[in-house]
């Protein structure tokens, strides 16, 4: 790892993700863990006011396809959002993370993994040494389910489309899944996450590799878990050195 990743870690209270060399660091409570964390990394959010869409410049196709998400009724989701999230970041990205759906702070700012799990995947990306703006971040739904109960397998279905027209515009490498419900919706499985870690797959009808790890909002509520998604990070950066 760069220097400047673990310095960057350090900053970010999560100095957990220097694996080896950092056992004592592990052995921090779980607590303090999760306060540090929290100290360092919640942005504050005073506006309860929904934001505009975020400012990006996509090239044609994706704007075209952004904006017929934007008035998208396939299901019955787009009662209840306050926007779309269509997802954001180098429309060229080699790298793409998908998540399950927008949560209250993605619905009110339309834009993904901006709330405290969005924090922590930052950090993630930090440590594989990728900048958030130089990967593309997605979900598998586009608006936010109610009270963030798990999408259903018909709003899955209705919003696959969209995601699919994202893979085949964008051209990523890799794919990250983080989390049980974008890992299976993406791969069509009900394997538990934690069998699916470690095993390289392929996104449907493509020879595009897949890597799966926890979700950020998961290692928030548990934060030893950060040691196994290190090892994930590791694993799919492995693999995209061997392809590239
Ligand atoms: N969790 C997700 O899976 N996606 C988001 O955009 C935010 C939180
Ligand atoms: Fe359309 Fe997807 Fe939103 Fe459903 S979740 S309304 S399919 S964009």
């Amino acid at each position: 790892m760069q220097a400047y990743q673990q310095q960057y870690l350090k900053e970010m209270g999560i100095d957990v993700w220097v694996d080896r060399q950092a056992e004592e660091v592990l052995n921090v409570s779980e607590e303090s863990v999760v306060s540090n964390a929290s100290e360092n990394i919640v942005t504050e959010r005073v506006s309860p006011e929904p934001a505009a869409q975020p400012v990006q410049i996509f090239p044609e196709a994706l704007a075209t396809l952004n904006k017929e998400v934007s008035t998208c009724e396939k299901c019955e989701l787009h009662t209840s959002r306050t926007q779309t999230v269509f997802g954001i970041g180098n429309p060229e990205a080699d790298w793409l993370i998908i998540g399950e759906a927008p949560g209250a702070d993605e619905d009110r700012q339309g834009e993904p993994f901006v709330g405290r799990a969005g924090q922590l995947l930052n950090s993630m990306l930090l440590a594989m040494g990728l900048k958030r703006e130089q990967v593309f971040i997605a979900n598998i739904l586009k608006c936010r389910p109610p009270n963030n109960r798990d999408p259903k397998p018909e709003e899955v279905v209705a919003c696959e489309s969209y995601l699919r027209q994202q893979i085949d515009l964008i051209k990523p490498k890799i794919i990250l899944a983080v989390g049980r419900i974008a890992a299976q919706n993406l791969l069509k499985v009900d394997t538990p996450i934690g069998k699916m870690r470690g095993n390289q797959y392929q996104y449907p009808d493509s020879e595009l590799p897949v890597i799966v790890t926890y979700h950020p909002a998961y290692l928030l509520r548990s934060p030893r878990e950060k040691r196994k998604v290190w090892e994930d990070l590791k694993i799919a950066m492995r693999l995209y050195k061997e392809l590239s």
